[in-house]
């Protein structure tokens, strides 16, 4: 139980990645607020884990929403200790040469409004409950913030710009809220979304044969599972081992960049 009476909100917590945080925050004693797109995966997630959980239906890159999920949480639970800004889509790798001008610029302006955009205004959602509590923020970035092929280029940008907003937020926050981010590698069991200006609404992630690209690409030799990636979010949100790091983005890829020469 090593977050016993501990309260977290996770965007995107409807699915893949965020919904295996959820399942194991609540298995650590914690109480959490699943912020997510899709009522559905909401509904579903709420219904498996009971009163320990409570959805908000909402998108990301619009300011009420991410106030309302905050509000939310506060009124079913009472504090925050932990934001956890993970929802989340992908380019599918689509490269640049072969994206027309007009749809590379909505496609930006799309990707940057849910992967950077999103966190940005949930972190300012959520700072005022995180001051009173001295609590934390998690983001989730991507072998994509630090090396090339994880993704097309708007992609690699967008989580670059994660360690980026970590690191500048670690430094306005500080002493109050410590802020860190977590780079996972390929995630088994992801529905992770393409974008709709590259008309990607079709493709999906479980068609990608994960576990032969990963048992190539990583010195680690397999695919992981997003339970597998979780345990990373409840070191960061512990109060007890956690309390020196800020700034920080843990490399949690099953080694990428470990290959060498
Ligand atoms: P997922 O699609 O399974 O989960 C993402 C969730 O975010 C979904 O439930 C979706 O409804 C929600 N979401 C998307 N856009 C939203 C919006 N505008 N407003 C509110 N909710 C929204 O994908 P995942 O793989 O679990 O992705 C989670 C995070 O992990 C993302 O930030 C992703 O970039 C990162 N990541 C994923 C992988 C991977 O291999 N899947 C690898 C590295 C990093």
């Amino acid at each position: 139980m090593q977050l016993k009476d501990q309260v977290a909100l996770v965007t995107g917590g409807g699915s893949g990645l965020g919904q295996a945080i959820v399942e194991r925050f609540v298995e650590e004693g914690a109480r959490v607020a699943i912020f997510d797109r899709s009522q559905e995966r909401i509904d579903e997630v709420v219904k498996a884990l009971g009163d320990k959980v409570v959805g908000i239906a909402g998108d990301v890159r619009e300011v009420a929403d991410n106030n309302r999920a905050v509000a939310e949480c506060l009124k079913a639970f009472g504090k925050l200790d932990t934001f956890i800004g993970n929802a989340g889509i992908w380019d599918y790798s689509k490269t640049m040469v072969s994206t027309e001008d007009g749809d590379l610029s909505s496609a930006f302006d799309e990707m940057f409004g849910i992967n950077v955009k999103g966190y940005v205004l949930g972190a300012k959602a959520a700072l005022p409950a995180l001051y009173k509590t001295k609590g934390h923020m998690i983001f989730t970035a991507s072998n994509a913030s630090f090396y090339p092929g994880g993704g097309g280029v708007l992609y690699t940008a967008t989580k670059h710009a994660v360690v980026g907003m970590i690191k500048q937020m670690a430094h306005e926050f500080a002493p109050y809220v410590r802020v860190n981010g977590i780079a996972p590698g390929g995630v088994g069991g992801s529905n992770l979304a393409g974008t709709s200006a590259l008309s990607q609404q079709g493709i999906k992630f479980s068609d990608i044969p994960l576990d032969d690209l990963m048992k190539q690409m990583l010195p680690l030799e397999r695919a992981f599972n997003a339970r597998e990636y979780a345990g990373a979010y409840v070191f960061f949100a512990n109060r007890r081992d956690n309390t020196p790091g800020t700034g920080g983005v843990l490399n949690f890829d099953g080694g990428i960049g470990m290959r060498g020469f």
